[in-house]
C-alpha cells in the first residue's frame, strides 16, 4: 500500500473499527472486524510502533427511539445497556480498545457542530425543499425503510420503500404502490420539509486522488470508479424530529442523520483518549498531519468510510485518512448468517464456550488482504484448531518441555544445537511482518505453520525421548530440547498478535518481560525456564457442531412462528379439539434472562393447584424480566415438556405479535388467580 513510501519510524498510528450498532448484540460478522483489527494494532504495538486504538456504540437513528418506545425505556437507558454488553463482548474477545465510547456522547456533538460550522461556512451546506413520507398517526417523517407497498417494477408485495428484493429496482417511497407505515400501519401522507444537504459533488476531484494514491485495496478502487462514473449525488444529513440524535445549529426540530455524526464518533473517541493521556488531538487530525489514520470497515459501508467521510473531512479543513481497510462478510458454512437458521452466531455464544484465542486463530488463518466473505465451516474450524494449535504449535513446547525441567532442573543450554535452523527462522520473521502489514494474515499464519512443521520434524528425528534413556546422553538432550523450545519461541512471538494469551503464557514460561518483535532475533541460552504448564486443549467437534442450533432457531414455547397481522384464519375446529388445550391463568413468580440466548426469557410461572413450572418464553426482545414479576399471564398448561439448550420448558406462554419487540403477552382482566382455567 502507498502509505508505505510516507512512513516514518517510529510510526504514531491512529486506529479504528467500524462503529457496532447498539439495536443489538455484537456478532461473529463484526468480530471478523475487530479481530482484524485488533491483531494489526497489536502488531504495530509489538514492532515498536505508538498505535491507539479507539472505537464507540453507534446509537442514533430511528430504530433506536422505535426500539426503546417499544421496550418501555428511553432511548439513552437503552444505548447504555447495550453498551455494557458490547463493552464485555469485545473485551472477552481479547479487543485492547484505548478507548472504546458511544456517539451519544457531549464530546461527539461538539465535534458535530465543529466539523458541521466549517462544512457550512466554506459554503459546503445547502438547504432544499425534499417531499417525504409522513405517518399521521405516529406523527413522524418515515424513513424509507419505514414504507412498505408493492414494488412499481414487478409487483412484488410487502417491499421497503428504497428497493425491491425480489426484482432488485431501486426508487423512491413514492413510487410504492399502496404504501404503508410500518410504524402504525397506516397509509402514508407526502410532506414537504426542508433539509441539510452535504455538497458530496463538490469533492469529486480530490476523492478520486486519494482514491488512486493507495489509501483503498484495489478491488475496493474499482467498486469506487463504478460511482465516480455514475457520478456522486449531494447528501441529505438531516432529519425531521422525532429523531434521537443531535439537533443541528440554527436548525430547531432538524437532527444530523446518524450516518453523519457515526464517523465523527471516531474523533469523539480519541477526544476521550487524549483528554487523559498527553496525546493531542491536533496532531492526528490537523490538516497536513505526519501521524497516520486507519480506518476498519466491512464492504457494505464502503460508500459511507471511502467517500463521504474524506470529503468531510477535508471540507472541515481536517486531514483525510490514511488508508480504509475493508473486508468480507463471515459466512456459516457456506451460508450467510440467518436467525431462522439457527447460524446468527452471537459473541456471547460463542464465549460461553470456547476461548476467544481458538476463533482469532481461525480467522487470520483465513483472512486474506482482499473483500472476499469469510466462510466459517464448523468441522473446518475444529480440525483446524486442534491441528494447528494443538498438535503443532503447543505440541513443540510440549515435548521438550519436560526433559528440560526433569534433567536440568529446568536450565537451557549455553548454546545452540543447530544455528542454522534458527537463522532460518529468524529470517522468516520479515516476510511474516510484511503479511501482518498488509492484512494478509492468511499468509502470515501459513509460513508460521510451515515453521512449525520445520521444527516438529526437527525433534523427530533427534528422538530427546530415546536418548534420555541413557543418561550419558544428558548434554545432547538438554541442547535440542533447548533448540526445540527456542524455535517454539521464535513462533509464538511471531503468533502474538493473534494469541496473546498463550504468548503471555509463554512469556511466563520462558521468565522473560513481555516480547516485542525483536525478541525473535536473540535466542534464549543459559536461563532458567519455569515448568511447563499446557498452553491450550482440544476441540470438542461435538460442541462445536452445537454453535448452530436449529431448537434455538425457532421462537420456543411463546407465540407460533410469527404471522403476518393478516393472516388468514386456519381450518376450523370441534369444541372438542378446543378443550383438549388445558389453558390456565398463571402467575409470574421470577423471571431473568437466559444467558447466551437472545431471544429468550426464563419465567417461573404458579399455575395454583397445578404448582409451578419453568417456562422459557421468546420474548426478550419484547419485556424487561424485571418489570414481569407479578403479572398474570395466560399459558397452555398441557403442552409436552420441550427440552432445549437451557433447560425444559413445561408450558407455553401465550403472546401476540408479529415477533421480536413487537409481542404482546396475554393477561386477564383483574380478579383472575393462578391456576383458573381459561375457557
Ligand atoms: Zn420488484
Amino acid at each position: 500500500m502507498a502509505y508505505f513510501a510516507a512512513m516514518t519510524s517510529p510510526r504514531r498510528i491512529l486506529v479504528t473499527s467500524a462503529l457496532p450498532y447498539a439495536n443489538g448484540p455484537i456478532h461473529l460478522g463484526y468480530l471478523l472486524e475487530a479481530v482484524q483489527t485488533d491483531i494489526w494494532v497489536r502488531f504495530q504495538k509489538q514492532r515498536g510502533h505508538e498505535c491507539h486504538y479507539v472505537c464507540a456504540d453507534d446509537t442514533h437513528g430511528t430504530p433506536i427511539m422505535l426500539k426503546a418506545q417499544a421496550e418501555g425505556i428511553s432511548a439513552v437507558e437503552l444505548i447504555e445497556r447495550v453498551n455494557r454488553e458490547h463493552r464485555r463482548d469485545l473485551a472477552d474477545m481479547l479487543i485492547e480498545f484505548d478507548n472504546y465510547g458511544s456517539t451519544h456522547a457531549p464530546e461527539n456533538e461538539a465535534l458535530c457542530d465543529r466539523l458541521y460550522l466549517a462544512l457550512r461556512s466554506a459554503g459546503f451546506i445547502e438547504r432544499r425543499s425534499i417531499s417525504q413520507a409522513y405517518d399521521e398517526r405516529a406523527n413522524m417523517f418515515l424513513p424509507d425503510r419505514y414504507v412498505k407497498g408493492i414494488c412499481p417494477n414487478c409487483g412484488t408485495a410487502d417491499q421497503y420503500g428504497d428497493s425491491c428484493e425480489s426484482c432488485g429496482a431501486t426508487y423512491t417511497p413514492a413510487d410504492l404502490k399502496d404504501p404503508v407505515s410500518v410504524v402504525s400501519n397506516t397509509q402514508p401522507v407526502w410532506r414537504e420539509s426542508e433539509h441539510y444537504f452535504f455538497r458530496l459533488s463538490a469533492f469529486e476531484a480530490n476523492l478520486k486522488a486519494w482514491v488512486s494514491s493507495g489509501a483503498v485495496q484495489e478491488s475496493v478502487a474499482r467498486k469506487l470508479e463504478e460511482w465516480f462514473s455514475q457520478g456522486l449525488k449531494d447528501w441529505d444529513i438531516s432529519r425531521d424530529a422525532p429523531y434521537f440524535g443531535f439537533e443541528i445549529p440554527d436548525a430547531p426540530g432538524k437532527f444530523f442523520y446518524v450516518w453523519f455524526d457515526a464517523p465523527i464518533g471516531y474523533l469523539a473517541s480519541f477526544t476521550q483518549l487524549c483528554a487523559r493521556t498527553a496525546l493531542e488531538f491536533e496532531d492526528f487530525f490537523a490538516l497536513g498531519a505526519a501521524t497516520e489514520l486507519h480506518h476498519f470497515i466491512g464492504k457494505d459501508i464502503l460508500y459511507f468510510h471511502a467517500l463521504f467521510w474524506p470529503a468531510v473531512l477535508e471540507g472541515a479543513g481536517l486531514r483525510r485518512p490514511t488508508a480504509v481497510h475493508a473486508h468480507g462478510f463471515v459466512t456459516i458454512n457456506g451460508q450467510k448468517m440467518s436467525k431462522s437458521r439457527g447460524t446468527f452466531i452471537t459473541a456471547r455464544r460463542y464465549l460461553d464456550s470456547f476461548p476467544p484465542e481458538y476463533l482469532r486463530y481461525y480467522f487470520a488463518a483465513k483472512l486474506g488482504p482482499g473483500i472476499d466473505d469469510l466462510d466459517m465451516n464448523l468441522a473446518e474450524f475444529t480440525t483446524r484448531l486442534n491441528s494447528d494449535i494443538v498438535g503443532k504449535l503447543v505440541n513443540i513446547a510440549s515435548r521438550c518441555a519436560g526433559f528440560i525441567s526433569r534433567g536440568t532442573e529446568g536450565r537451557l543450554s549455553p548454546g545452540l544445537a543447530e544455528p542454522a535452523l534458527q537463522a532460518r527462522f529468524v529470517a522468516a520473521g520479515e516476510s511474516i511482518a510484511a503479511a501482518y502489514e498488509r492484512l494478509d494474515y492468511a499468509g502470515a499464519v501459513r509460513e508460521i505453520m510451515e515453521l512449525c512443521d520445520e521444527a516438529n520434524q526437527y525433534i523427530d528425528q533427534r528422538k530427546p525421548w530415546s536418548l534420555a534413556k541413557d543418561p550419558g546422553n544428558a548434554a545432547a538432550v538438554q541442547s535440542i530440547c533447548t533448540q526445540g523450545l527456542n524455535l517454539y519461541r521464535i513462533l509464538a512471538i511471531y503468533l502474538k498478535p493473534i494469541l496473546p494469551l498463550i504468548a503471555a503464557k509463554s512469556e511466563q514460561f520462558f521468565d522473560e518481560p513481555a516480547w516485542a518483535w525483536a525478541d525473535a532475533a536473540r535466542p534464549l541460552l543459559g536461563t532458567i525456564i519455569r515448568p511447563y504448564e499446557p498452553l491450550a486443549t482440544r476441540l470438542d467437534p461435538k460442541r462445536v457442531l452445537a454453535l448452530v442450533d436449529p431448537v434455538g432457531a425457532t421462537p420456543p414455547a411463546a407465540a407460533p412462528p410469527a404471522a403476518p397481522p393478516t393472516a388468514p384464519p386456519t381450518a376450523p375446529i370441534s369444541i372438542e379439539e378446543f378443550a383438549r388445550v388445558d389453558l390456565r391463568v398463571g402467575e409470574i413468580l421470577a423471571a431473568r434472562a437466559v444467558e447466551g440466548s437472545d431471544k429468550l426469557l426464563h419465567l417461573r410461572v404458579g399455575l395454583g393447584e397445578l404448582g409451578e413450572r419453568d417456562i422459557f418464553a421468546g420474548i426478550r426482545a419484547a419485556y424487561d424480566p424485571a418489570k414481569l414479576v407479578g403479572r398474570l399471564i395466560v399459558v397452555v398448561a398441557n403442552l409436552a415438556p420441550r427440552k432445549m439448550r437451557f433447560g425444559t420448558s413445561a408450558g407455553m406462554a401465550l403472546a401476540a405479535g408479529p415477533g421480536g419487540a413487537d409481542l404482546f403477552l396475554l393477561a386477564p382482566d383483574s380478579g383472575a388467580a393462578a391456576g383458573m382455567r381459561v375457557k
